[in-house]
Parts: structure tokens; sequence; C-alpha cells
């Protein structure tokens, strides 16, 4: 016998291995094998096992036999193998690397499983002693947090073993030997929560759900504005399939992957929940996917490559905000976990549910042509309402050039005063959006980007956005000596902003810098919850999936900021955005009120998002990229062409750009510079193709690889179903 074995070297090929005798019986398709590679041995996955000699290889051939068997469980069931080639096939990426993105990689390095661990717990009476100050933080913290794994809780608290070893020693706290999973949520209390009595729109919608039948197979899109109470029905379709014995997957967007959210799953199924999270450390990842795969626990919810799950008898996968960028993995293999779902439920037989409000225009042409099942769901649950939402023109004479509106801060000084709170959304961090000199025209630069720094005032530094390079900020203009202006403003500048106009508002600021830590988005938003702030600002981190019944107030600062990236989705992004963010309001039984600040009052986009408008906006949009020839009237797709020589970038972006215009069924775009020319270094360039059928472009490019390989200092990619521009 003979095993074809993927080993991850992303070479786009699999090496064959005989089979010793001893291990003939035991050997399966899916296993992870040791096999010896040069003068080491890898790791690799049994694809195929064929009959030796295989069929056409050289009479000469002599293969290497197989080492081991490293775990005789298989890691990937047929069904999982069928998945990754085509999804190897549809991406055009090397099937090594699509197995690589479906098993954690520490699982795949079969980290020590049960291993055992300190669990720090406060001790039950405290002596009396006095603390230094900074253990009686330290102490208050972890009774605050209710105890938990040594290594996470030093992570968390930015501390070091012996520092709590010190706190044991006192009697504060005790630290004990534990053999037990390494659950990511230790320690933290969750309330049971049981189902709710559906509305008559959300029955319907569950009973589309539940009763999909297997063939013809058939996505549901579920339709329901924000508040809408979408979550309650996955939870109780996720319930009927628990009880037929079958197992769930949830995807939602890594950026609404908040404990709160895994919390409304947990409360309902308890310890059958499994979460795969990016901050989890390679130990909580490894044991949360030998729980799913051992069957241990039947419901997981994590982002996109969740949808890799081994979770056996898959009975239904839910991919909450369906619409997301965040669901498309930019780099190889180029997948979209929505995508990637519905293929995996047709295979396994297993319902899909795509869920938004505001689907992509992808998945409503999809509902429309009947591919899909269409569930809508037009009202929001329970005592909330849809906020009022106003347009407000900046380019009056009165707004020109502010941060806020008048009619935007008289409402935040209603709120105020009725104690209701405000949400504030600004799609840049950082202070200004450049420093820039009035008499010179200087603007300070990242070189390595080509694009301005952003002003960040709380280390006075200037930070690329882009590579992360920073620089102290310039008194003067490096130039001529003048002074410098800042241009624009960041959430940095709004906040502060805010807190001199409003003197003892009690305001917290969300985005990338305020949110470094692990738990530093739940403290943030458990904060807010619990009204220990008034106003909240931040960047599209808070647009999404959070519900907070206090919040009657959302002001979008600006709403322009989207709308015109050169990016055929740009209206699609910015209706979606607007919707996302008014949508915070008025969740409970308060009515909520969304100010949306613009430059250009009358764009039908701004428009029909303040309406809650979805179909027209979907009918308008979709006339304009039916005319235009865009999705989902076609496919796009991109080549995307990296190196640090900029000739050698641009001539052979033109060069493919070339070969592709000769082939049939494409249609190619002319080599551009990307949408960022220059990124930490490297130039950038584009070619745009779009077809009919991706099996064109595929085919094309792989023959296009081998006989124009890029060299070393070319990186050249194919982005399949492309979502930004480069
Ligand atoms: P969505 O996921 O569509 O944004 P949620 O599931 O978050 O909406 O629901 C919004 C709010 O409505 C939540 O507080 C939820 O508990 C509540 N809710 C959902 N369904 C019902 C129902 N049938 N009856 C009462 N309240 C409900
Ligand atoms: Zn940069």
């Amino acid at each position: 016998m003979v095993a074809r074995v993927a080993i991850d070297l992303g070479l786009d090929r699999l090496f064959d291995y005989s089979v010793p005798v001893e291990l003939e019986k035991k050997l399966a398709v899916g296993q992870l094998l040791f096999v010896p590679f040069g003068r080491r041995t890898a790791r690799g996955f049994a694809m195929e096992l064929l009959p030796d000699p295989p069929a056409g290889s050289k009479p000469d051939y002599d293969l290497k036999p197989v080492s081991a068997i490293a775990d005789e469980t298989p890691f990937f069931s047929s069904a999982m193998l069928e998945l990754a080639k085509k999804i190897a096939a549809y991406t055009a990426s090397p099937l090594e690397n699509v197995l690589k993105s479906a098993v954690p990689a520490s699982v795949a390095r079969q980290l020590s499983r049960d291993k055992t661990l300190f669990f720090v717990e406060p001790a039950q009476e405290p002596p009396a002693a006095a603390l230094p100050k900074r253990q009686q933080w330290l102490y208050g913290q972890i009774v605050r947090l209710g105890g938990g794994w040594m290594a996470q809780l030093c992570r968390e608290l930015e501390t070091s073993p012996a520092t709590v070893k010190a706190l044991a020693d006192k009697g504060f706290v005790s630290i004990e030997p534990r053999r037990k999973r390494r659950d990511p949520f230790a320690g933290r209390k969750l309330l049971p929560s049981s189902p709710l009595k559906l509305n008559a729109s959300q029955a319907k919608a569950l009973e589309a759900i539940v009763s999909a039948p297997e063939k013809p197979f058939r996505p549901v899109l579920l339709h329901g504005v924000t508040g809408s109470g979408k979550t309650e029905v996955y939870l109780q379709a996720i319930a009927a399939e628990l009880k037929l014995g079958r197992g769930a997957i949830v995807l939602v967007p890594e950026i609404a992957l908040t404990p709160q959210t895994v919390q409304r799953f947990a409360s309902r199924f308890g310890d059958t929940v499994a979460v795969l999270h990016s901050a989890l450390s390679d130990g909580e990842r490894h044991d949360e996917w030998h729980r799913i795969r051992s069957g241990e626990a039947r419901v997981v919810v994590g982002p996109r490559s969740a949808v890799f799950a081994p979770v056996r008898d898959l009975g239904l996968i839910v991919v909450d905000e369906e619409h997301e960028p965040g669901y498309k993995q930019d780099e190889s293999p180029r997948y979209n976990a929505r995508d990637v779902a519905v293929v995996r439920g047709s295979i396994e037989g297993a319902k899909v549910v795509l869920g938004s409000a505001t689907p992509s225009l992808e998945s409503w042409m999809n509902a429309k042509r009947g591919k899909y099942a269409l569930a809508t769901i037009p009202e929001r649950a329970g005592k909330g309402t849809l906020p009022g939402v106003a347009i407000v023109d900046m380019s009056a004479p009165e707004n020109r050039g502010r941060i806020f509106s008048a009619q935007l801060l008289d409402a935040i000084r209603a709120r105020l005063e009725r104690a209701e709170q405000t949400i504030l959304f600004l799609n840049r961090r950082g202070f200004s959006r450049a420093l820039a000199c009035p008499s010179c025209g200087y603007t300070s630069t990242c070189d390595a980007c080509g694009i301005p720094y952003t002003y960040h005032k709380a280390d006075d530094c200037l930070r690329c956005h882009v590579c992360g390079r920073w620089a102290p900020a310039p008194s003067v203009c490096p130039e001529c000596g003048g002074s410098l202006k800042h241009k624009g403003f960041g959430t940095q500048k709004a906040e502060l902003t805010l807190s001199s106009m409003f003197k003892g508002a009690r305001i917290l600021r969300m985005d990338l810098d305020s949110t470094s830590r692990k738990f530093s988005h739940d403290d943030i938003l458990g904060a807010f919850r619990r009204h220990e702030a008034d106003i909240l600002v931040g960047t599209q981190m808070i647009a999404k999936g959070l519900d907070f019944p206090n919040v009657t107030l959302v002001g979008v600062l600006n709403a322009d900021s989207s709308l015109y990236m050169p990016d055929f989705r740009a209206a699609e992004r910015t209706f979606q955005l607007l919707s996302q963010v008014c949508g915070r309001a008025g969740r409970a039984e308060l009515p909520g009120e969304a100010y949306i600040q613009t430059y250009d009052p009358d764009s039908s986009v701004i428009r029909a998002a303040s309406r809650g408008d979805y179909a027209s906006f979907a009918e308008e949009e979709l006339a304009e990229r039916k005319a235009a020839g865009f999705p989902p009237y076609c496919h796009y797709s991109s080549v995307n062409i990296r190196s640090k020589d900029p000739a050698l970038a641009s001539g052979w972006a033109e060069m493919y750009a070339k070969s592709l215009s000769k082939i049939d069924g494409l249609s190619v775009g002319e080599a551009v510079p990307g949408f960022l020319e220059k990124a930490d270094g490297w130039y950038r360039w584009r070619v745009s193709v779009r077809c009919v059928k991706i099996s064109a472009l595929v085919n094309a490019w792989r023959w296009l690889l081998k006989v124009r390989r890029p060299p070393a200092a070319l990186k050249a990619a194919l982005d399949v179903d492309a979502f930004s521009p480069l």
C-alpha cells in the first residue's frame, strides 16, 4: 500500500510513501502521520491510500516508508477532505494550505493534552495582613475574576507567577494543580437562559430552518433588522438539532466574537459549547478542538476558521452577519467562510442559515433566484423599536469644519440630562488624520507606505496605520520651521473635544489603541453596560452586535469616509455600516434616535440607510452593478502583485494582465497600482479579472504560474472573489 501525504510546505504537491505491513491495518485517510522528509521527520496528513505501485509510477521508483501514525483518530473525515479539495480547487491554493487553515497549529503540532495546570483561587477568608499596593491591586483583580488558570491570569493581568505565588505565601490566594481542560472562560459565571416565546416572524423563520429538506439542499437567508431576535432563532434551531443528536457551528465575525456573544450561547447550552477564538492560547485552542472532535462539545462558536471544526453529525451551520468582509481570509487559501459553510452543508447534509440585517448582494441575489430560501423578520423583537434617523448636512455654514453639529450636541446633552447613554461612531482612530504645515504644504508621511501618519495624543507620536511604524511628532515643520496643524480628526480628538464640552460626562473610547489586552474589550463594554459611562466613542468595533438597553442615541460623525472608497462595494459597505451603527439605539423599552453627519445629504445610499430600507437600496444598487458588470452578475477577482522593486512589480503585473486577457471567458482590466501603492516597503500592483465561471480563471492562473513562474523577489497571488481592492 502507498500513502499519498500532504506535508505543510506550500509546494502544491503531495508526496508518496510506502506503508509498512504492520501499519497497513491501522492506517486510514485523514490521519496525521510521521514521515521521513530529507534528513528530518515531518508531520503530514494521509490524503489517499493507493495500491503499490501507484498507477503511472516509474518502474525504478523507490518510496520511503511512513515512520508512524501520530494519531489513529483521523483529523479529517472523508467529507472534510472532500471539502478541503474543493476549496483548494476553487481558490487556486495548495491543498496543504487549506488543511493548515482547517486545523489549529497547536493541534497539528500535538501539544500535550490534559496538561496539569495551576488554578488560582481567592482564599475563603483572606488574612487581615496589609499588602503592598501592587499586590493589593492584583488580589482585587483575582477576586473580581473569581480566580483562573495561572498562565491565563498572568497574561491577562500582566503579572508574573512569582507575584501570584507571593500572594499565596501570605494566604490571600490558593494555587492548586488541576488536570482539567484549559477553559477560556474559566472563572466566569454564567446564568442559564431559557428559550423565549417567539413572535410570529421569528417562528416562521425557525420553521423555515428546521423544516429545510436535505434534498434539494437549500440554505436559508435570514434577513432580520438589527435587534429582530435572529440570535434567539439560531438558539432554538440549534436546540432542535441537539435534540436529534446532531451538532452545530455558529460563525460570527471576529470583531463580534465578544464574551457577550459567546455567553448567549454558553448560557443556553452550557458545557457543550466550545469556543474557538483568536485570543485563545495554543493550549486552550488545542483542548477546545479535541473536545469537539471527541463529541464532548456539540456546539462550536467561532470566527471564519471555525467553519472547519470537526463537529460530528453536523446538523446546522449558522453564519451570522453573513455580509461581513471578515469572513474572507486575505492570505492563502483565500476562502470566504460563508461560501465554505454552504459547500460544507451540501456535502454533509447539514442545514445552513445565513443571517444579516443587510445581506450581501450576492446572497440577496441567490434568494431572489430561489437558490436560497428567504425568511424575513421585519420588526424588532421584544420591546425595542427601530430608531428615527436624521441626516445632518455638515456642509451647512453653521456645521462646516466641526466634529459635532449643533443638532447632535443638543441630543447628547438631552441624554446626559435623562441619564441615558450615547454611542458615537467614527471610522478613524488616533487624534488627527495628519499633521501638516499650512505654509509650505509639508505633511508628515510614512516612508514605507507613502501615506500620512496619524497623530496619537497619548504618547505624542505619529503612527502609520498600515505598517505600524511610528516616530515622535515634530514640534515644528521639519521643512520650513513653521508651525504644524492637525488635519481631520480621529476618535482621540473626538473624545477630548467631548470632555471639554460636557464637563463631568463619563466618556469611554473603544478602538484598536484602547483594546490591546485580552479582555479589555470585555472590560470597556462591561463598564458601559453597567452604565459606568455616559458616552462610548469608537470605531467599527462598536458597530456590531452589541445590545445595550439604555442607549437611546447614536451619532455617526462622518458617514462619507467609506462612501468614496475606490471600491465597487463602497455603497454596499456604507449602507451596511450605517444600518449596523444606527441599529445600536433603542434596543429595549426606551425609544432611540440616530444622527448621520454627512457632507452629501442627498446621497441615495445614506437616505435609504436612514429609512432602514434595504430592499430599495438593493434594487438600486443591483441595477448599477448589472449595468457596470460587477458581482453578483459575475465573479470579480484580483491578481495581486507585490515586490520591493517597483519596476519588477509593474512589469510583471503588466505581463500577467496581457497573458490573462488572451484567454476566453475572462474580462481583464489593466494592471494598476494598488489602492495603497506601497505598504511596508512593498510596491503593490493589481489586475482585476471578471468572469462568469471561476474555473476558467483558476485553470488559466495555474497554467500561467507554471509557464511564468514569479521570481523570488516577487509575490503574485490570485484572490478569487476578491473583497477589498488591494
Ligand atoms: P439580532 O440578533 O437580530 O440583532 P437579538 O437576538 O440580539 O437580535 O435580539 C434583540 C433583543 O430582543 C435581545 O435582547 C433579545 O433577548 C430580545 N428578544 C429576542 N427575541 C425575543 C422574543 N421572542 N421575545 C422577547 N424578546 C426577544
Ligand atoms: Zn507605514
